[in-house]
């Protein structure tokens, strides 16, 4: 049974009141939307991912979804309405597929266990999703009064042994959710597809969903998010710190390269390949951290393959070996000694390729300038040093 899964990010929800659409803001280092296709990605149930994002997002997608696949993975861009997103979505899968899982972008932390149970569920019945018993009593409420005035009033007490919150993943197989597509391009609006698969008059199963399967939409939901986080994969004991050091002497005759950015200089430094220092030191440091060895191992000097090469590029390798591994990229934070040139105009962009080369946000990459207050080799500026520590946590 070939199923595809379709991570439906169209959406501008912006209600957590940032600049940032809610799906890509920042959860322990990496995007929310990035964790949720990881979860994906992890699950031995899916064969294939399409992601849909905003219109301009999808034109230019962040770089890690290009990255550490290990299936197809495709990009399309939503629609007006969530079930236009979802249709383009659906029309970006494969043909052969037998059954779509549809899931939210907002909940990172859906198990393995949970989508495995959705899709059996769905191969059964046809249409299946994840929903929460109630758990607390359910009021049916009134409202009365306009304005400042309004109140809410009880009309009814439901029973909630018959009452479920419906989340996500929602699967179907393609048949059912060719028939739902088609109810929902008769215009009718809903915030779910089961609702549209409902209408078709096809019977949804109910799958119990977990607490933990949060869709992270307010303040509040992403404060709890970093918490279980922290107690789930980041406590004492799980976390693993790597730390990298390199030296290149400063020569005529050579760019200037650091983070991938050529700084305007009389001096370069030295070495077989761009001599990129801040590269050299955090692929040291996020190797140590996953105890996968060394840079000199992975890439000599003495392998013409790797002469002349883009350090950027070496580091983009290491953090998949890293990956590989089994550890993600927490933070990584970084010493650049240097008498001269002043650095910090270029810290930003030196940020941004470290961060887009290990596929983490730039916010998890601090780069720092420091001078040797003129002392010793380094304060006489004959060469650079760079220090750098980085936070792994398993994956
Ligand atoms: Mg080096």
């Amino acid at each position: 049974m070939h199923v595809a899964a379709i991570i439906a990010a169209g959406g501008r929800g912006q209600r957590l009141g940032d600049a940032v659409p809610k799906q890509f803001l920042e959860l322990a280092g990496r995007s929310i939307l990035q964790r949720t296709v990881e979860a994906f990605e992890a699950s031995p149930d899916i064969h294939e991912i399409v992601v849909v994002l905003p219109a301009d997002t999808a034109a230019a997608p962040p770089a890690w979804l290009g990255q550490g696949a290990s299936k197809p993975r495709r990009v399309v861009a939503g629609g007006e309405r969530r079930q236009d997103s979802v249709a383009n979505g659906f029309a970006a899968v494969e043909a052969t597929a037998d059954l779509v899982v549809i899931h939210d972008a907002a909940r990172p932390f859906v198990s393995r266990d949970l989508i495995a149970r959705t899709i059996r569920a769905a191969a059964e019945a046809g249409a299946a999703i994840a929903a929460l018993p109630a758990r607390d009593t359910v009021k049916q409420g009134r409202r009365d009064g306009t304005g400042t005035t309004a109140a809410w009033t009880i009309d009814a007490t439901l029973p909630r042994e018959t009452i479920f919150l419906a989340q996500t993943p929602q699967a179907f197989r393609c048949e059912v959710l060719r028939a739902a597509m088609a109810v929902a391009r008769a215009g009718a609006d809903v915030t779910d597809e089961a609702a549209l698969a409902e209408r078709a008059g096809h019977p949804v199963r109910l799958v119990e969903g977990e607490a933990a399967n949060l869709k992270i939409t307010t303040r509040e939901d992403l404060a709890f998010a970093r918490g279980l986080l922290a107690s789930r994969d980041g406590g004492r004991g799980t976390m693993r710190v790597g730390t990298g050091y390199d030296l290149h002497r400063l020569v005529e005759g050579r760019p200037l390269i650091l983070g991938g950015v050529t700084i305007p200089h009389t001096l370069g430094l030295a070495g077989h390949s761009d001599a990129d220092a801040i590269c050299h030191a955090v692929t040291d440091a996020i190797l140590g951290g996953a105890g996968a060895g060394d840079i000199g191992r992975h890439f000599p000097d003495s392998d013409p393959q790797w002469r002349g090469a883009s350090s950027l590029d070496l580091l983009a390798r290491a953090a998949a070996m890293v990956r590989e591994a089994g550890f993600g990229v927490e933070n990584v934070d970084v010493v650049v000694i240097a008498e001269r040139p002043k650095l910090a105009p270029h810290v930003p962009a030196m940020a941004a390729n470290v961060a887009r080369a290990i596929g983490i946000d730039a916010t998890a990459v601090s780069i720092k300038g420091k001078t040797n207050e003129g002392v010793g080799e380094l304060g006489r500026g004959e060469a650079i040093a760079v220090h750098a520590v980085a936070l792994l946590s398993p994956r």
